[in-house]
């Protein structure tokens, strides 16, 4: 007996045979008709399985775990624009009690401080670069000297940097690593430093290695150069990681408003700051700090609003988001999430030790960097392969652990390096162990005909 088949799709077909799941998306023209919502979200998330897995993406330093109170409030705020100031006022007052939270945990006095939120750490620091440009101007106008060009000294940056440099105009004396020195130091600042330095830039937590930048002996050094050449250079701290880990696990570091020569600090909420992505922080430790002419009073929606911003419409969620981590966790709960991480990071790295053919660039502590491993194979390892291979071989597990290599200078070394972000479990980590231990084995068997490292070298910033 046959079976009739009726023609067309009808709402009781199985959704991968409604007509719009039965031919490929389209994917360069608009379709002419609507399709059904439910067959088209499901073409679309199956096709998203092609991506990496995030809780297995060891090279992000963004966060990719969430509680469901988070996604619940992210959804709550979905339609919250954080621009209309006057429409949304808890929200924007919610953004305010950040600021002020985030101030107070960098030693701000309240009362003077003033910051802002961003879309991540590429826009704070942007923000951050153009007020030490505005104020190095106003200040050679001042002495009626030329303007014309500016420089910005820093150690290894993340591309934020290189881009700040080259929109706005100035040359960037980057520090290179040399040898076995990942960071800056104070005499390579101080020998690059001249009247026409809007600024001195150090990182905490390099995306490179995952090091601090030694922020107290360079704010020593520039106090030295204040002293004997009368160079009044500020620093501004670009926190990303940082920001969010040193105050809860390292409190006696100095590297904040503790020190008069830091006047701006930016971080990303979206990395330890543990919100999802799209947030980042600026603060001025002094309002005087931040020119005026930067600030925009937009009269707007019935309100006048002042604004610092490079974007206008953008999200709220993120911001409501950093509040309820904030209030959930205090101060004893981001330090237990923190230094978990950071613990988590040893027994890595001890495992990673246990194999005998890589070396440390760094490894997870919290007075000197941020929770990450990052290492190289021994110089006398004596393989058949090299971290590429070692890398491509993971994915096959969906690890996603790239090699790469550093930055001028160095650009011999090859490394690859691990984030540990909350979630990342001890046993997570006992799996990875396991399975890059295999895929030494198996590499060890059969070796690559070719070796896999470039010759030139690319940046990774992420
Ligand atoms: C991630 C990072 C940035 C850029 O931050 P986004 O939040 O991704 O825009 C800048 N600087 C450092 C040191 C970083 O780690």
């Amino acid at each position: 007996m046959a079976l009739h088949i009726m023609q067309g799709s009808s709402e009781n077909d199985d959704l991968f045979e409604k007509t719009s799941a039965r031919k490929p998306l389209h994917k360069y023209s608009l379709p002419k008709q609507e399709s059904d919502s439910k067959t088209m979200y499901r073409l679309i998330k199956d096709e998203l399985m092609l991506d990496g897995n995030s809780r297995q993406n060891l090279a992000t330093f963004c966060q990719t775990y969430a509680e469901e109170e988070i996604h619940q409030l992210m959804d709550d705020c979905i339609d919250k624009n954080m621009i209309d100031k006057d429409e949304y006022p808890q929200t924007a007052e919610i953004e305010s009690r950040c600021v002020n939270i985030i101030a107070n945990l960098w030693h701000a006095k309240p009362s003077e401080a003033t910051g802002t939120s961003t879309t991540g750490s590429s826009e704070a620091c942007m923000l951050g670069g153009m007020a030490m440009k505005w104020r190095w101007r106003k200040a050679m106008q001042a002495k009626g000297k030329p303007t014309d060009k500016p420089n910005l000294v820093c150690g290894p940056v993340q591309v934020c940097w290189h881009k700040f440099a080259r929109y706005w105009d100035i040359e960037l004396r980057e520090i290179p690593m040399e040898g076995s020195r990942y960071v800056s130091s104070p005499e390579e600042v101080i020998s690059r430093c001249d009247e026409n330095t809007i600024g001195v830039v150090l990182t905490l937590g390099i995306t490179f290695t995952g090091q601090y930048e030694p922020v107290k002996a360079v704010s020593d050094a520039l106090d030295k150069l204040n002293k004997e050449k009368n160079l009044d250079i500020s620093i501004h701290v670009d926190g990303a990681s940082g920001g969010f880990l040193a105050p809860f696990c390292a409190p006696d570091l100095l590297w904040d408003f503790r020190l008069p020569r830091v006047k701006s600090i930016s971080t990303s909420g979206h990395k330890f700051g543990l919100v999802p992505l799209g947030c980042g922080w600026v603060v001025w430790g002094n309002k005087k700090d931040l020119p005026e002419e930067l600030i925009f009073n937009v009269n707007y929606l019935g309100g006048n609003m002042p604004t610092f911003a490079i974007n206008f419409s953008r999200p709220g969620g993120q911001i409501v988001c950093q509040y309820y981590n904030l209030l959930r966790l205090g101060r004893e709960g981001y330090y237990k999430v923190q230094q978990g991480c950071y613990d988590v990071g040893n027994f890595f790295a001890e495992g990673i030790k246990k194999l005998g053919i890589f070396e440390f660039l760094y490894r997870s502590d919290p007075h000197t960097g941020i929770p990450a491993v990052t290492w190289k194979l021994k110089d006398d390892a004596n393989v058949p392969f090299d971290l590429y291979h070692l890398s491509d071989l993971l994915r096959e597990r969906g690890w996603l652990l790239p090699a790469y290599t550093l930055p001028e200078k160095c650009q011999k070394v090859v490394v690859q390096r691990v984030l540990i972000r909350h979630g990342c479990s001890f046993d997570l980590m006992e799996l990875l162990l396991s399975d890059i231990s295999r895929a030494i084995e198996k590499l060890k068997s059969y070796p690559p005909a070719k070796n896999l490292t470039p010759t030139g070298s690319f940046n990774h910033g992420r």
